[in-house]
């Protein structure tokens, strides 16, 4: 079993599926098989249960912890819907600060708007916008649902703001200069804020 519960610079990370509707060319799941403490991030019978990833919380020891917990891992968490909440939810008993890294596909995977029910468990979400408009968007990111995967992304930024939870978009820098001047102007229009990460090979 791969692990589910792993830290990387100091920070907790929860892996709970390696499912995902893209293949971003800049996938970090492209150039190994873990990060961080991780020894692998694969799954290789199959995607945790519930009752699996309880058991792999209740194994680690949050005394002290005061950072937030990051929902991430080799997949898209909200892929695994059910267990993403059930989880951040037995993680928010333990007053535990919650983060989830997104595609911000959600609605378009679970059939229904999510936001509401996420920002509901997590203090801070964080979108990958990755470009700036819907062409870009597939051609770099190749999601199942195509073109229209970009309009569900910002409506799901859209339904996240004024909840409290804390929103960011980012994007990865392997895009051109003119595209991140886009992707900041779209975020600024939007009233997110973008921040722009540096795309390593490690
Ligand atoms: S959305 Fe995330 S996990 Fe999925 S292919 Fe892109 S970078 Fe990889």
């Amino acid at each position: 079993m791969a692990d589910i519960v792993y830290t990387f610079e100091n920070k907790i990370y929860m892996n709970i599926t390696n499912a995902c509707p893209c293949k971003c060319k800049f996938c970090i799941r492209n150039n190994g098989d873990s990060v961080g403490e991780a020894k692998t991030l694969w799954f290789t019978a199959h995607n945790p249960s519930f009752a699996e990833i309880k058991a792999a919380v209740d194994a680690w020891d949050f005394d002290g912890y005061t950072d937030e917990v990051v929902f991430c891992g080799y997949g898209e968490p909200t892929c695994a819907y059910d267990n993403l909440l059930k989880t951040a939810a037995y993680l928010k008993e333990k007053g535990l600060k919650l983060r989830l890294n997104t595609n911000g596909l959600s609605d378009l995977l679970n059939k229904k708007p999510t936001a509401k029910e996420l920002c509901g468990l997590f203090d801070t979400i964080s979108i990958s916008l990755n470009a700036p408009t819907a062409e870009k968007y597939a051609d770099l990111c190749q999601p199942s649902f195509g073109e229209k995967s970009f309009d569900a992304i910002l409506r799901f930024a859209e339904d996240c703001k004024g909840t409290g939870t804390q929103l960011k978009f980012s994007l990865v820098d392997v895009i051109s200069k003119e595209d991140i001047e886009a992707c900041k102007a779209l975020a600024e229009k939007m009233g997110i804020p973008l921040r722009v990460r540096e795309y390593t090979a490690d």
